[in-house]
């Protein structure tokens, strides 16, 4: 491997790895690619450990545990074992139905210092369909109590579409009677399985106002008590989210097979040849392979971001959201109303209350693929 050279950018903060594409659920709005790794291509325990000591090596101080289902993998117990150990906090992102008393206690054993378990809905039966998996929210609701009986802070996660953004304020009151320090209201985000079923899951003006005047409200009321995050859907804002805190700036992204991203859908994006961790270390990468970059900081912009005073606080919004809207992956995130292309946003939005098309559901060998 190549000598490394002196770092151009500060070290990653965090390290979101996607241990599988495997997972027992099947939400529409998954971000994982419409091509999901098999279990034969992903990485095995021994380099998972390895890369987390490069990352640990270059000063990262968070390790994110996701998927897919995390907890699909067997191994799950070594590798927050070796995260834990090298110092970093470790977080399990997960949909909670793999779980029980007993892997619960293996993984604070092991180290594990946070869960972020997501919903589906708070009604039994709309959530079991949106994840195509029965009894799934009744198991959610027991993980959720083994979580805090076992001293694990935990956050709510639900991610709110069209076909459940009514029961928004029983989502914020089942997550506080779970015990969650922090609950997430996460509107769709439109890559991957959710921009294909983006018809069915866009939801309307008036549900998004309704939306933002009881999360407004919950924010009020429980001050000091929760923390509500709030995401809203990029088709309505005025200005781009500040995608991964800038290209390359804070988080490092593992897929299951090896591939190192800035960002976990810019597989999606052409002309890349993403790095993979059996290739090089992830010092090399971070510091100074041309995917990492190639958007990172403020030279590659073009106006209107170039000249913007605002450029160092959205960086331009997201890549592969410009390069979903408009073709381009360099222009300035549409999502901005200063992009010349911000119209083309508000073009699929729902005007009528027709019923939404039925969802495409995610799974592994889906014959979408190939069909972006
Ligand atoms: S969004 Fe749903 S399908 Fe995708 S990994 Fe999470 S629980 Fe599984
Ligand atoms: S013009 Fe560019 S930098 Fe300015 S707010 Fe819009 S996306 Fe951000």
């Amino acid at each position: 491997m190549n000598a490394i050279p002196p770092p151009a950018a500060s070290p990653p903060m965090g390290l979101i790895a996607e241990l599988t594409h495997r997972c027992p659920l099947q939400c529409p709005y998954c971000a994982n690619p419409l091509e999901l790794a098999r279990a034969a291509g992903e990485l095995d325990t021994q380099t998972w450990q390895r890369v987390f000591d490069e990352a640990a090596a270059i000063g990262v101080l968070q390790c994110h545990l996701t998927g897919g289902e995390p907890t699909a993998r067997r191994d799950i117990v070594p590798i927050v074992r070796r995260a834990a150990e090298l110092g970093m906090y470790t977080n399990l992102i997960t949909a909670g139905v793999l779980l029980d008393e007993r892997s619960i206690a293996e993984l604070v054993e092991a180290g594990l210092e946070h869960v972020q378990l997501s919903f589906q809905d708070v009604e039994p039966a709309n959530a079991d369909r949106i994840g195509n998996f029965k009894g799934g929210h009744a198991k959610k609701l027991e993980v959720a109590a083994l979580v805090k009986a076992a001293g694990l802070p935990l956050t709510a996660n639900f991610v709110v579409h069209r076909q459940n953004a009514e029961r928004v304020p029983e989502m914020i009151e089942l997550g506080t009677e779970l015990g969650a320090g922090r609950i997430e209201v996460a509107s769709v985000q439109y890559y991957g399985w959710g921009l294909t079923n983006r018809a069915a899951l866009l939801p309307t003006r008036a549900q998004l106002d309704a939306t933002t005047e009881t999360v407004e409200e919950a924010r009020v009321r429980l001050k000091g008590k929760v923390v509500i995050d709030y995401v809203v859907p990029d088709y309505y804002a005025m200005r781009p989210k500040s995608c991964m805190g800038g290209w390359a700036r804070r988080l490092i992204t593992i897929t299951p097979r090896g591939r190192v991203l800035p960002c976990h859908a810019a597989e999606i994006l052409p002309g890349f040849d993403f790095p993979s961790v059996h290739e090089k270390t992830l010092a090399e990468i971070w510091y100074s392979d041309p995917a990492f970059l190639r958007y990172r900081g403020t030279d590659w912009m073009p106006e209107p971001c170039r000249s913007c005073d605002q450029k160092e606080i959205d960086w331009a919004g997201c890549r592969c959201q410009a390069f979903q809207i408009t073709g381009d992956a360099s222009c300035t995130d549409p999502a901005c109303s200063l992009s010349p292309d911000h119209a083309m946003m508000h073009a699929v939005l729902p005007e009528s209350e027709a019923p939404p098309p039925a969802f495409v559901y995610r799974r592994i060998g889906s014959n979408l693929v190939g069909a972006k």
